[in-house]
């Protein structure tokens, strides 16, 4: 099959190329600025369309098994597909039991295979309650099916708790042994616990109701700073091995990164700030939440210039039940973003001129790729790898109302945003997940439950 006359994104070129793609059996064969098609064989017309790598989206809460009233794997990977994403990577902590064994990674798979659309790969988690198991023993079972363990310096979850530093310092040697980064969850609970006392206290005392100002203060940057420096500080030689997940504060990317860590960010830190809670609430809350105008400035040249690797999304949606509480401190913190992430730095930060081609396609797939063992087979169209590609239309656009996501999840502060650039069909190894041309809505959706691969590190 060849996709004809497309504008392709190759890797480390500076602009889009005129070209041809001939790819079978799943991967890309051919890339020629003209090739013609065999007899018989098929033909895609890209003319006028812009053809880049699937979105690779190194982030995403998909809860299943457990949670699947926020999400499952049959609505998050057909949100992804929407959204230009041809693989997932998919968090340890919001599937029941989590991810910390052999055992519960081999039971989500039986699960979830048979219902993604998108490729997908499994994050391993180390837990508070089980560090101690996971450190003698548990990581190293668990690293073969895994790209990377997850760890959170202050957790709101039961089912999966913090680690303290001493054994975060451990679980970073036991990663950098087993080559697999550790990601981690930077907010510090000195911080967040100390202030949410502190109010709780003020608000027993005047009576007062709870307001945005009780969840954002204790959470604010000093949270994010104290919690990254800590872990610079424990990773004695190990930094590379160090991911900080969902940076929100602009300090936090700087400092990472002129350490020799890496780090993401999301497009809610880039698109709203502290500010905008009075009109958006509880659907922008997040943990991190999202900080000044001044550190949404300084995430984007911070994505633009590397010192951010990539995107990700921390796709964790809720219910309208669990996010309407009309309390701040109650209302569920996460938002949907799988399906709105790579529309929305297409268009504010490629197409709009902000960040140039190369970071932009390194920011949206292939920094991930490289990060997580995937990059043989993922993160760019070339020759070998395998054809996930989305075919975008520059002249249209897109308006995100919640109403229309295909996730489980409806409420998104991107409510009404209207963005350049059309995605038009997601195609997955050579397969076509999702095609806006003829049909919207789940009938956009084009390949069957289970299409989804499961991948590992070193994946080729
Ligand atoms: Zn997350």
């Amino acid at each position: 099959m060849i996709i004809k006359d497309g504008l392709l994104a190759l890797p480390g070129e500076g602009q889009l190329l005129r070209a041809d793609l001939r790819f079978s059996d799943e991967r890309i064969t051919s890339i020629a600025s003209s090739i013609t098609p065999a007899k018989g064989e098929e033909l895609i017309d890209a003319s006028g369309l812009m053809v880049f790598p699937a979105a690779i989206d190194p982030h995403v809460h998909f809860d299943e098994p457990g949670f699947t009233h926020r999400e499952d794997y049959f609505h998050g990977t057909m949100e992804a597909a929407k959204g230009g994403v041809g693989t997932i990577i998919d968090m340890p902590c919001t599937s029941l039991p989590p991810i910390t064994t052999k055992a519960a990674y081999e039971n989500k798979l039986s699960v979830v295979q048979g219902k993604a659309l998108v490729d997908y790969a499994f994050f391993g988690g180390v837990s508070g309650h089980t560090a101690e198991a996971s450190l003698s023993g548990g990581m190293d079972e668990l690293a073969p099916f895994v790209v990377a363990f997850k760890c959170y310096f202050i957790s709101g979850m039961d089912s999966f708790t913090a680690v303290d530093h001493d054994q975060f310092r451990r679980i970073l040697v036991e990663g950098t042994r087993l080559g697999r980064p550790i990601l981690l969850h930077a907010e510090d609970p000195g911080c967040v616990k100390g202030a949410e006392a502190r109010l709780a206290a003020e608000r027993r005392a005047s009576g007062r109701a709870s307001t945005w100002r009780d969840y954002l203060e204790p959470r604010n940057p000093d949270a994010e700073l104290v919690a990254a420096a800590s872990a610079l500080a424990l990773a004695r030689g190990r930094e590379a091995g160090l991911h900080i997940v969902h940076v929100g504060t602009a300090e936090v990317a700087r400092m990472v990164a002129a350490a020799g860590a890496s780090c993401e960010t999301c497009a809610h830190y880039l698109a709203f700030d502290e500010d905008d809670f009075g009109s958006l609430g509880a659907a922008l809350k997040t943990a991190p939440p999202v900080k000044t105008a001044s550190d949404r400035a300084g995430l984007w040249q911070l994505l633009t210039t590397g010192s951010i690797s990539f995107l990700a999304s921390d796709h964790a949606p809720a219910p309208e039940a669990e996010k309407a509480t009309g309390d701040p401190l109650t209302a569920y913190g996460g938002i949907p973003g799988v399906g709105t992430g790579f529309p929305y730095l297409l268009s504010e930060g490629y197409l709009s001129g902000r960040i140039p081609l190369p970071r932009f396609l390194e920011a949206s797939s292939l920094a991930a790729a490289r990060r997580y063992g995937l990059a043989a087979r993922k993160g760019s169209l070339e020759v070998g790898k395998d054809a996930d590609f989305v075919l975008v239309d520059p002249a249209g656009t897109t308006t995100i109302e919640g109403k229309t996501l295909l996730s489980l999840g409806k409420i998104t502060p991107f409510e009404g945003m209207r963005l350049t650039g059309r995605i038009v069909g997601t195609w997955v190894r050579g397969g076509a997940v999702y095609e806006a041309r003829n049909a919207s809505g789940p009938a956009s959706i084009v390949a069957s439950p289970g299409s989804g691969k499961h991948l590992t590190w070193g994946y080729r």
